[in-house]
């Protein structure tokens, strides 16, 4: 299992425990939000042309983001295996990632779902906007937002890899080592 994407709501866990299963596997995690954000702080060109949508709990637009995972997923770190997380969100992005790995002459092994329900996504990202000072935790509209984009969008390209036979499905809700040692179960089944 070398080549994964993690897909779940806001809030659901995945940035977390994307780095846990990657330090695990010996594999880079590759979280398309962490980059978006680190660019808004940076100030770099795509961070200008990112801003406005990430702070409203938009998508960042197709074009911008796949020609940036592209980019990431050329690295030499990322030859011997990867997580995306975050990436794809939709299923225009389903079908560049799958023309990327077309041409990097790879295929993905697994895509984990992370669940949980609406209620405890909302409290954990009330409690992560504490802790990590995130604008888009902040606010009630952009949090509504995020989620409502991953009931339209994203769920539907989620039923796409499971038609493919390469999802496994987490309950999210628990502890970070619980969660953990659920997923990692799953990896092995
Ligand atoms: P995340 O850290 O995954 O919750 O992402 C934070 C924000 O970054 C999202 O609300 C979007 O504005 C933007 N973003 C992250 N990944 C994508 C993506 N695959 N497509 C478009 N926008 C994205």
């Amino acid at each position: 299992m070398t080549r994964m994407l993690i897909v779940g709501p806001a809030g659901s866990g995945k940035g977390t425990q994307s780095k846990r299963i990657a330090e695990d596997l010996g594999i880079v995690a590759i979280s398309t939000g962490d980059i978006f954000r680190a660019n808004i702080r940076g100030e770099t060109e795509l961070g200008r042309e990112a801003k406005t949508y990430v702070d409203a709990g938009d998508l960042v637009p197709d074009s911008v983001t796949n020609r940036m995972v592209e980019d990431r997923l050329s690295w030499e770190d990322a030859r011997g295996g990867f997580l995306l997380d975050g990436y794809p969100r939709n299923r225009t992005q389903v079908v560049a990632l799958d023309e990327m790995l077309g041409r990097l002459g790879v295929e993905l092994d697994v895509v984990l779902e992370l669940t949980a329900d609406r209620e405890e996504l909302t409290q954990r990202l009330k409690r992560r906007a504490e802790i990590e000072g995130r604008d888009d935790d902040a606010d009630e509209s952009a949090i509504r937002r995020r989620l409502e984009l991953f009931e339209s969008e994203t769920a539907p390209m989620i039923a796409e890899y499971e038609s493919r036979g390469l999802l496994r499905r987490v309950d999210g809700l628990g502890e970070v080592d619980e969660v953990n040692a659920r997923i990692m179960d799953a990896l092995k089944g």
